[in-house]
């Protein structure tokens, strides 16, 4: 189950034996939660530029353990709209030599060695002062707002990332190339590149990703062998959108694998313009490339209402996401079914389903 710190907080306070309790209640067993946002903390920290001082999400963590509920800390890496405040060359630029953030995504260009440092660091620091029982990696990819991305949408039409100045650099360095005197705009650079270098660069782009994931396994194993490390993915199977998952994101599911211990692709198939067999049809496409554990995403409801999304439908969607050969489930949110008075009743049905499904 996710729990959303930024919603929930004001909910539960610091009462995490009632959250532990409320969760128990309906059959979860995993909590998962984002340990900080951008350069805000969750937990004292020392690598971070501030901590949320009312906010020990550490002491979530003992209580939790000691109510047999696992603990999963989800770690952002290529998100901070923080960081960009101060490091504008951090925003990525797309195939067009366009910079500007059109939603609320600010994701950051993955080539910086200063920024992957530092998020390594942090990520080695939840390692240390948490020991989750998982480590989710999000936002481990390039950008794209998949959210936004229709089943019907042309492949030429999502936004191509990143052509900024370090990228296309590091790129013609790594592969001895010269741009033609001719090219000067950053989209004819890019367009030169797509056109005659296509297959390195989408392979530059997944090594980019593949590396990261790899260094993060290294450190976290001399930490701690036990915490388990999970990937997020984009919900798109491996030929849609012209193998937009490579090309586009630069997730390969297949060189992650030896890395990884779980998968977690975010299918919220309302949103995603999919039917919830959808679920299960990218389950097991890549529970049969990698042979790791699925855990797939699903939603709890649909654009902030309940009635584009009844609780039939969302039983539908349950089981579908926990058919074989799924490994369970992860549900989002928690906001969204707790008793706060607006709309108990939809709420209520959502939790009858779950422990209907879970016990
Ligand atoms: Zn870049």
């Amino acid at each position: 189950m996710y729990f959303n710190q930024s919603e929930m907080r004001k909910e539960y306070q610091n009462d995490f034996p009632k959250l532990a309790a409320d969760l128990k209640a309906i059959g979860v067993n995993t909590i998962f939660t984002t340990v900080y946002e951008g350069g805000k903390a969750f937990y004292p920290s020392r690598v971070m530029h501030s901590s949320e001082p009312k906010l020990n999400l550490i002491e979530m963590r003992g209580v939790m353990k000691l109510n047999g509920i696992r603990f999963a800390a989800i770690c952002q890496i290529f998100y901070d709209p923080d960081v960009i405040l101060n490091r504008s060359d951090l925003i990525p630029v797309d195939s067009h030599g366009n910079n500007v953030y059109v939603d609320w995504q600010k994701m950051i260009c993955p080539t910086d060695k200063e920024y992957r440092q530092y998020k390594l660091s942090v990520v080695k620091e939840v390692a240390k002062k948490f020991q989750p029982d998982i480590l989710c990696l999000d936002f481990i990819r390039y950008p794209t707002t998949w959210e936004l991305v229709l089943p019907n949408e042309k492949p030429d039409q999502i936004r191509d990332f990143c052509f900024c100045n370090r990228c296309l650099s590091l790129f013609t360095q790594k592969y001895s190339l010269e741009f033609p005197d001719s090219l000067i705009e950053t989209a004819q650079k890019a367009a030169w590149i797509l056109e005659n270098h296509g297959q390195q660069w989408t392979d530059w782009k997944v090594d980019k990703i593949t590396r990261f994931v790899i260094s993060v396994r290294l450190a976290v194993e001399r930490i701690d062998p036990n915490i388990k490390i999970l990937v997020h993915t984009v919900p798109w199977s491996s030929e849609q959108f012209d193998q937009a998952i490579l090309r586009i994101a630069g997730q390969d599911v297949k060189a992650l694998m030896p890395y990884v211990d779980y998968f977690s692709p975010m299918i919220y198939h309302k949103m995603i313009g999919q039917d919830a067999e959808f679920i299960h049809d990218l389950t097991a496409e890549l529970y049969e490339t990698t042979r790791k554990p699925i855990l797939p995403s699903i939603q709890i409801e649909a654009s902030n209402e309940f009635q584009d999304y009844t609780s039939n439908e969302f039983e539908q969607t349950l089981i579908y996401a926990l058919m074989t050969p799924s490994a369970g489930t992860v549900a989002f949110n928690w906001g969204n079914l707790i008793q706060i008075g607006t709309n108990e009743s939809d709420r209520q049905a959502r939790r009858l389903v779950l422990q209907k499904v879970f016990q």
